[in-house]
C-alpha cells in the first residue's frame, strides 16, 4: 500500500501528540513529535542563559543555532526521547518552565527554518505522523491527510494538569490554563507560519471524546484517505 503524509495541527494541549502516536505505532508509521524540537531549543536557550526578564536574546539563539542538533531516540526501555546535542531532555522539555517560553522561541523565523528544514528531511520518505501547528500549511502543505483538532480550554487545561501531576510537576489549574492560553494567543497571531486551519483540513473537537473514540476516528479517517491514493 502506498505510505502517505499525515499532518495533525491544531491548539496546545487538545491530544494530537496521544492521537498521532496511537496511530502511528497501528499503521506502522513514524511518529515525528514537531513541538518536541520548538521545545528542545527552548530548553537550550534556558540552559545558556539566553533570557533575561523573559525574553530572549534572538542574536546570540540565532548565532547558536546551528549547533543546536536534535534527534528522537529510543531508551533502554524502548520508549523515545527527545535528545539535544545527544542528552536526553525529554524530562526538561514537558516542564512549565519550557512550556512559558517555548512560544516566544517558535515564533522566530530563523528557528522555524532550522526546525521546518529537518522535519521536512525526516518526512521525505513519507510514512510519517507529525503533530504540531503548521504541518498542513508549511511543512507538507501537500499532505494527504490533514487533521485540524481542537477542544474546550477548559478540558484541554485539566488533562494537561492530570498529565503533569502525574509526572511530579507542582503547578494548578489556573497556571496550566494561563499557559495554554498564552501560547494559542501567540501561535496564532505571530508573523511567522501562524497556527490556522488550513481548508483541505477535516476538523476533531475532541472535547467530548474518550481516547478510544478519537483513535477510532482517525484511523478511520486514515482507512479512507490512504484508499484513495
Ligand atoms: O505541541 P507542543 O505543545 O509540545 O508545542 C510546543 C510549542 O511549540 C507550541 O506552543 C508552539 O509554540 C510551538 N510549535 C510550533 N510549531 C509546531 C509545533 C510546535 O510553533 N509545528
Amino acid at each position: 500500500m502506498r505510505k502517505i503524509v499525515i499532518a495533525i495541527d491544531g491548539y496546545s494541549s487538545c491530544g494530537k501528540s496521544t492521537m498521532a502516536k496511537d496511530l502511528a505505532r497501528k499503521i506502522g508509521y513514524t511518529y515525528i513529535d514537531t513541538g518536541a524540537m520548538y521545545r528542545a531549543v527552548t530548553c537550550y536557550a534556558l540552559q545558556h542563559g539566553l533570557f533575561s526578564d523573559g525574553k530572549i536574546d534572538e542574536k546570540a539563539l540565532s548565532q547558536a543555532i546551528d549547533d543546536i542538533h536534535i534527534c528522537f531516540c529510543r531508551n533502554a526501555a524502548g520508549q523515545v526521547e527527545t535528545c539535544l546535542n545527544g542528552k536526553s531532555v525529554e524530562k526538561e522539555i514537558r516542564g512549565m518552565d519550557v512550556s512559558n517560553h517555548v512560544s516566544q522561541v517558535a515564533a522566530l523565523g530563523f528557528v522555524r527554518k532550522a526546525m521546518v528544514r529537518q522535519q521536512q528531511e525526516m518526512g521525505k520518505e513519507k510514512g510519517v505522523v507529525l503533530d504540531g501547528r503548521d504541518i498542513g500549511s508549511v511543512v507538507f502543505p501537500d499532505a494527504e491527510l490533514k487533521v485540524f483538532v481542537t477542544a474546550s480550554v477548559e478540558v484541554r487545561a485539566k488533562r494537561r494538569l492530570d498529565e503533569l501531576v502525574a509526572k511530579g510537576e507542582n503547578t494548578t489549574l489556573e497556571e496550566v490554563k494561563k499557559n495554554i492560553q498564552m501560547r494559542d494567543y501567540i501561535d496564532s497571531t505571530r508573523v511567522e507560519s501562524p497556527l490556522r486551519k488550513v481548508d483541505d483540513a477535516v476538523v476533531l473537537d475532541n472535547s467530548n471524546m474518550s481516547i478510544e473514540e478519537q483513535d477510532a476516528f482517525l484511523l478511520a479517517l486514515y482507512e479512507e484517505r490512504v484508499s484513495m491514493f
